[in-house]
């Protein structure tokens, strides 16, 4: 039962993270999902001791913020009160429907419990940082691709049996890969790459292990048998003190530390975009048995706790046993006999519910009123952007709402972002929200420069062109015009 808390002890309750908008907890419920009526729970105690808002991040992490220190106390006896058992420690994730998905590669929840229970009896978890994160993905209809992480399994078929891909900082896309193993060796790897890692100290990640390191555990495998694998119990496994003869041995401990991030504290923050290729996790997905689960995000990774507590009362009278909590800001619910009538009643309290609604296509953080760092109103931003200009939010172009210079929602380079500050809604173009405005408008009247950026795209564009080719067409000083002058 390692990493796991029942009576406050998980730190996102005990100690909770101070944002901008107070503290801020954070729960992954054991179970992987909670029942409507603990969920229904959590929300009243979100509504009693929060700042009445729900949120559920790109990791699929369910947060409450706009606590004080008090309240998030009530609020860590109430998540206890409730018998909702969170995961504590370092995180090692699993996709949503891992373990019930028939099209799954491989169920990957055993080879996750290995890894924590590797993990904890190495001692690691304290000498790593709170964003080091490992990602075990079996495959199936919603993946793991979009979430990054420091090291990455992904379940592979290589003739009748299955093995496992080992890749290094980053998502599907951009992670490094080391090697494709067998489950005991893939365990290793993760081990021996955590281990690296705390060498380099709490601020470091995978993204920092030098060539020779990923050179070392990308090898290994093929030269040592498992039976001469490092002790990994805290006396004997530290780096250095491997047998001689093990390629660890070679290892540097002692590299620079970069400067890129590969999932910074913000990154969980919800209503962030994510990179990668997988499924959205709306609509249907078949599970045995001919049911199903339902998917449907909160629009910017977050709504008041009062929607979420109807939508899990709705889904409580239809059936349902289990709602998880989903990367890419999703709820699933599973054990409903029919799909349509909780669909229609989330679409009516503001969730989305279709694939292509165009605020899945903004990047958007709490912003003002909800976060006391913000300067503009980012979502009412953002919902107008959404009503007026949907035929123009296609793939190609990423817009981003930014309350302040901090960029929660979307550290990345965005093409458009809107950033609050001292001046108003300042317009960033091809830059992050850290980046200088290239010119302002006033906070209540953002959406209004934003539609007149989208009205030239929109005369200007060519046949079968894109709005990023289009807007990259008009030029930085062209747009930054357009958004000034629009009356
Ligand atoms: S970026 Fe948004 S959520 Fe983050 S501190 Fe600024 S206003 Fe708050």
């Amino acid at each position: 039962m390692n990493a796991i808390s029942r009576r406050g002890a998980c730190p996102a309750l005990s100690a909770p993270m101070q944002t901008g908008d107070g503290l801020l907890v954070r729960l992954n419920p054991v179970a992987g999902g909670l029942a409507p009526k603990s969920l229904i729970g959590l929300g009243e105690s979100a509504l009693r001791h929060g700042n009445g808002i729900m949120e559920v991040t790109a990791r699929g992490s369910l947060q409450i913020r706009g606590l004080t220190a008090e309240s998030a106390r009530l609020l860590a006896d109430e998540v206890d009160g409730l018998g909702i058992a969170v995961r504590i420690g370092m995180p090692v994730e699993t996709g949503p429907l891992a373990g019930i998905d028939p099209e799954e590669i491989a169920d990957p929840r055993p080879l996750a419990e290995r890894i924590r229970a590797a993990i904890e009896e190495a001692g690691l978890a304290p000498r790593l940082g709170p964003k080091v994160s490992v990602v075990v993905d079996g495959g199936g209809q919603l993946t793991m691709d979009a979430v990054t992480a420091d090291v990455r399994l992904k379940a592979v078929r290589t003739g009748t049996s299955v093995q496992w891909s080992v890749s290094i900082a980053g998502d599907t896309l951009s992670a490094k890969p080391l090697a494709t193993v067998d489950e005991d060796a893939a365990r290793d790897i993760v081990v021996a790459a955590l281990r690296m890692v705390a060498e380099k100290g709490r601020e470091a990640h995978t993204r920092d292990l030098s060539e020779r390191q990923l050179a070392s555990l990308a090898g290994w495998h093929s030269v040592a048998p498992l039976s001469v694998l490092p002790d990994i119990s805290p006396s004997r496994g530290e780096i250095g003190s491997f047998d001689a003869g093990s390629p660890f041995s070679t290892l540097q401990i002692s590299e620079t530390i970069g400067e890129s991030v590969i999932s910074p504290l913000e990154g969980e923050m919800s209503g962030r975009t994510e990179g990668g290729a997988s499924r959205k996790p709306i609509g249907l997905f078949p599970l045995a048995g001919e049911t199903f689960a339902l998917g449907i995000t909160l629009p910017y990774g977050s709504m008041p706790a009062q929607n979420v507590i109807d939508l899990a009362a709705q889904a409580a009278s239809l059936g349902a046993t289990e709602i998880r909590f989903a990367p890419g800001r999703a709820l699933l619910f599973l054990g409903l006999s029919t799909s349509s009538s909780l669909k229609a009643s989330a679409a009516a309290l503001g969730f989305v519910t279709d694939p292509a609604d165009p605020r899945t296509r903004i990047a958007a953080c709490p912003g003002t009123p909800a976060c006391a760092s913000g300067r503009i109103a980012t979502r009412a931003i953002a919902e107008t952007i959404a009503k007026e200009s949907a035929d123009l939010l296609d793939a190609s172009l990423t817009l981003h709402i930014s309350g302040c210079a901090k960029g929660c929602a979307h550290p990345g380079t965005a093409a458009l972002t809107l950033v609050g500050d001292e001046n108003g809604a300042g317009l960033v173009v091809d830059g992050t929200a850290k980046a200088l405005p290239a010119a302002y408008r006033p906070g209540y009247d953002a959406a209004r420069g934003v539609a007149g950026i989208f009205a030239a795209i929109r005369d200007a564009r060519h046949q079968g062109e894109n709005a990023a080719a289009c807007l990259a067409r008009l030029g930085a000083a062209g747009i930054a015009e357009l958004y000034r002058r629009n009356q």
